[in-house]
């Protein structure tokens, strides 16, 4: 174990909350380290809000442009190309990392790389080095919800979902949150036969309430962009299988 590394601040993790917390206390003249276990940037920039907005923003232009047909707009052409489409998601997410990286040294933020592990109350060890503050701030975000359910393994994440070269023919999404909602757009616009299926679990906090009348109306009535995209609510999954 190396000599300890002393700081006012500790930040666990890397996306918009530690790096708030990191560059404020920066700024105000403290010393502060940051560490992560993954690639720099947390979920928002990285496996979050930013992805599917580009995914959501196509998905928009290619709805706007279908429900412009006969009106002055010639549709043909207008589908999303899903290989294309995570091409230039990646354009956005690949750099991340480094120009995060680059930000916080420029800040003088001292940054490590690795899971964290508290070794005291001040102190935390990262990859072999041993770092102590005055203040250790846990920034750690969250992880999808544990369903306890038989084949749970088999489900994709919104992590994986966001890396998908190809896109599956149907698709079920558990739970109808408004990230399910945002999600099941892109896929139905790829072809026309392409229906996406979201469950509103039972155990779910259920589909944002200001918008949900609207949502289930325009699904019923196949409206535009709801064309193909299923709702069923309340409902449980029991389980998930192959095949
Ligand atoms: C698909 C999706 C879409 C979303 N869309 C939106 C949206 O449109 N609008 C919105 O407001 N919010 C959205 N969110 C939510 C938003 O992304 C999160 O609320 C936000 O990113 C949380 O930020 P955070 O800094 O708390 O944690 P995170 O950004 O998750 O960062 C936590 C970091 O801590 C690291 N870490 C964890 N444990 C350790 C450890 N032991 N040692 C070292 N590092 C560790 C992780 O690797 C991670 O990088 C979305 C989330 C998802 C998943």
């Amino acid at each position: 174990m190396s000599m300890t590394q002393r700081f006012d601040l500790i930040c666990i993790g890397t996306g918009t909350a530690a790096s708030t917390v990191a560059s404020r206390c920066r700024a105000a003249g403290w010393t502060v380290a940051i560490i992560d276990k993954r690639p720099f940037g947390g979920t928002c920039a990285l496996r979050g809000c930013d992805p599917k907005k580009v995914l959501v923003g196509v998905a928009d232009v290619v709805d706007w442009a279908r429900r412009m047909k006969g009106r002055g707009v010639d549709e043909t052409g207008f589908r999303i190309e899903w290989a294309e489409l995570m091409r230039f998601k990646r354009t956005f997410t690949d750099p991340v990392p480094q120009s995060k990286e680059d930000s916080f040294r420029k800040e003088d933020i001292a940054t490590f790389h690795g899971p964290a592990r508290f070794t005291g109350p001040n102190s935390v060890e990262v990859g072999g080095r041993l770092l102590e503050a005055r203040y250790i701030v846990i920034a750690t975000g969250a992880k999808p919800a544990s369903l306890g359910i038989a084949g749970e393994d088999l489900i994709t994440i919104s992590d994986q979902f966001l890396e998908l070269d190809t896109l599956p023919p149907r698709i079920i999404f558990i739970g109808g949150g408004y990230i399910s909602m945002e999600f099941a757009h892109a896929p139905q616009l790829r072809a026309r036969r392409s229906p996406s299926f979201i469950v509103d679990c039972v155990r779910s906090k259920g589909l944002i309430p200001i918008s949900w009348r609207w949502l289930w109306r325009a699904c019923a009535k196949r409206e535009s962009i709801f064309k193909s995209i299923f709702v069923r609510r309340p409902l449980n999954v029991p389980a998930m299988r192959c095949g």
